[in-house]
């Protein structure tokens, strides 16, 4: 089993330079920067809502190392094999009033995007090299933590004030516009504000976050990729977005944020069977959110576990975002004594799994949901760790 460590990110950023000297003749990059990827505890589908998340930043980021450059050009590689072809951009810095567009590759739009909407321009060119051991589409967000070491790249190159919601946010445009993925704030805010031993419990609606400790040494978080992703028809996403829109407004309220159960049965025949469901869940996983939040900091693992439990089902069931895999490593998790929760962690349809477990519990869990998964998990054991950094370099 993979037992993540901030080691493995140092060794990252080791290889990158040296990629970085071997493709831009042979001199040192003057920058290195890193953001983490990220998992969720709880709170699925709740920060386009206006809820609660409870998120962790990852031992596992994106490094970014590069120079300014003289020539007003932009040259930037990615040492991603799993995207597409060519791994290397180059465009020229745009000019005041001009634009950048998505475009081909794919992979670039997330870095494009950010340069775009960054607000502390003008940016001199500069060379970078970018590499990532966050699995890339395994719901860990590799992409926010993309876009948020690409930020910080470019806050060496011209510093903006520093802000850290602004950053967060201008990522999460990138994202809107350049990846036309309509994400809500929850995955750049984590690999922004993440904090060693800490998860980071948001409320979307204020934007105020709140750390909660998530170090006790006798506690671990097993992150288990179920290695599958159902692409169905890509719509799933905004229509689950549309069906909570609809939901809020015949309910009379700015957002599901606003409603509680009483005010979704009172208008339960106003609601097809189906959008009834979808705001179930946001609303009993909004409730359950702030719940385990409290449950956390009194270190009640017990409490902790039956919400992510409840959490999954919910998930299953009305929100209709999981998928079997992930139901099949859920059970098997559940199954071992020492195990508080287990529950299906990001967007659905495949990805990851997300289980709070006693140490001692660890190996025994990953030997049994090996044994009783159909196909072949990924495992990570994972501490919280710190959000986006600037590395000094030696
Ligand atoms: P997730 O965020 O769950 O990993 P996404 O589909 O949102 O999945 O983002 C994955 C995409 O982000 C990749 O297909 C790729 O386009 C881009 N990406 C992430 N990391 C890198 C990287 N190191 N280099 C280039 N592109 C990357
Ligand atoms: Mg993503």
């Amino acid at each position: 089993m993979e037992r993540t460590s901030e080691s493995d990110l140092v060794s990252l950023l080791a290889a990158t330079r040296g990629v970085y000297k071997r493709i831009f003749g042979g001199v040192d990059p003057k920058i290195a920067v890193s953001a983490p990827g990220r998992v969720n505890l709880i709170g699925e589908h709740t920060d386009y809502n206006q809820g609660f998340v409870l998120p962790m930043a990852l031992q596992m980021g994106t490094v970014v190392v590069g120079s300014p450059r003289e020539d007003r050009i932009i040259s930037i590689v990615t040492t991603a094999e799993e995207t597409e072809e060519p791994k290397r951009v180059e465009f020229p810095v745009p000019m005041e009033g001009g634009a950048l567009e998505p475009g081909e590759p794919r992979w670039a739009n997330y870095v494009k995007g950010v340069i775009q909407h960054y607000e502390a321009g003008p940016l001199p060119g500069f060379s970078a090299v970018i590499a990532s051991n966050v699995p890339l589409g395994g719901g860990l967000s590799s992409s926010a933590s993309l876009e948020v070491a690409t930020y910080t790249f470019l806050q060496q190159l011209r510093p903006d004030d520093g802000d850290p919601v602004t950053k967060a946010l201008v990522c999460q445009k990138a994202e809107h516009t350049f990846a036309m993925m309509p994400c809500g704030i929850m995955d750049q805010f984590i690999s922004v504000m993440g904090k060693e031993g800490h998860a980071l419990l948001i409320d979307c609606r204020s934007l105020e976050t709140h750390l909660v400790p998530l170090s006790d040494p006798n506690v671990v978080v097993l992150i288990t990729n179920s290695n599958v992703r159902h692409i169905l028809t890509g719509s799933e996403y905004p229509t689950r977005r549309r069906q909570c829109e609809e939901a809020a407004k015949v309910l009379g309220k700015a957002s599901l944020r606003e409603a509680n159960m009483a005010d979704l049965e009172a208008s339960k025949a106003l609601l097809s069977e189906e959008v009834y469901r979808r705001a179930k869940h946001v609303i009993g996983e909004i409730e359950r959110t702030a719940r385990a939040a409290e449950a956390l900091q009194s270190k009640d693992y017990k409490i902790f576990g039956q919400l992510m439990v409840e959490s999954h089902n919910s998930l299953r069931d009305d929100y209709e975002v999981s998928c079997p895999e992930l139901d099949e490593l859920v059970s098997a998790a559940l199954e071992i004594p020492g195990v508080y929760g287990s529950r299906m962690t990001g967007g659905g349809f495949g990805g990851c799994t997300v289980t709070l477990l006693e140490s001692g519990a660890a190996e025994k869990v990953r030997r049994h949901i090996e044994e009783k998964y159909s196909r072949t998990a990924t495992f990570y054991l994972t501490q919280p760790s710190d959000g986006a950094k600037v590395h000094r370099l030696p």
